[in-house]
C-alpha cells in the first residue's frame, strides 16, 4: 500500500544530508580552487632572472606541435644573427599536450595556469608570444641524470674486472708469446 509523504520524507532527508556536506565547488569568480602543479593549460614563455625570454628560435616545439598550431616567423641579418619576427600560438586551437614544452631543449616555453580563456572575440584567441625581438643566446637546459646501471650489468662488469685481475692480459704481442 503506497503511503501518502513517504517521497516528501525522502527528498527531505537527501537534502539534509547533503546541506551537511562540505562545499566542493566554489563561488568562482570570487573564489578560485588552486591547480596542481602540474595542471597544463595555455602555453606561455619562460622568462630567465634578468626577465628576459629564452628562445634561441630554433623550431623544434614547431615541429613536435601535431596541431601546426604554432607558427615561428625567423629573419637572419647579414652578421648571421637571428630576429623572430613572429612568435605565434593558436590558444583556441591547443590540446595542451604539452609535447612543445616536451620539444625545447632550451626550457623557453611552459605550460602555464592560466585556463581563464574564454574570449567573446574568437579571433583573440591566437596571440603572438614573441614578436619583433632577437633571439636569445643558446643555453640548453641541464640534462636529466642517466638512469642508474642494472644490477645485473653492474655484477658482469665486476666479475669481468676481477677475471683481469687474476690473468692480466700481456702488454705486449712479444710479452704474450714469450709467456707462451
Ligand atoms: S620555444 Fe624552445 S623549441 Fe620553440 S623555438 Fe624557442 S627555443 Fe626552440
Ligand atoms: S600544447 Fe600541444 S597542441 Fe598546444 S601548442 Fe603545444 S604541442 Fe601544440
Amino acid at each position: 500500500m503506497r503511503i501518502w509523504g513517504t517521497g516528501v520524507l525522502k527528498s527531505m532527508r537527501i537534502a539534509f544530508r547533503n546541506f551537511m556536506r562540505p562545499n566542493i565547488t566554489v563561488q568562482y569568480p570570487h573564489e578560485r580552487v588552486e591547480l596542481p602543479e602540474r595542471s597544463r593549460w595555455a602555453l606561455a614563455m619562460k622568462l630567465d632572472e634578468a626577465g628576459a625570454h629564452k628562445c634561441t628560435g630554433c623550431m623544434a616545439c614547431e615541429k613536435a606541435c601535431p596541431d601546426f598550431i604554432i607558427k615561428i616567423e625567423i629573419t637572419t641579418g647579414e652578421d648571421r644573427s637571428k630576429h623572430i619576427d613572429h612568435w605565434h600560438y593558436e590558444v583556441g586551437a591547443c590540446m595542451m599536450c604539452g609535447l612543445c614544452v616536451e620539444a625545447c631543449t632550451f626550457d623557453a616555453i611552459e605550460m602555464s595556469h592560466d585556463y581563464e580563456l574564454a574570449r567573446i572575440d574568437p579571433s583573440t584567441l591566437a596571440i603572438e608570444l614573441l614578436a619583433d625581438t632577437p633571439v636569445a643566446v643558446a643555453k640548453k637546459r641541464a640534462p636529466v641524470a642517466p638512469a642508474a646501471e642494472p644490477a645485473s650489468a653492474a655484477a658482469s662488469a665486476a666479475a669481468e674486472a676481477a677475471a683481469d685481475t687474476v690473468n692480466p692480459a700481456p702488454a705486449t704481442a712479444e710479452e704474450g708469446c714469450a709467456d707462451a
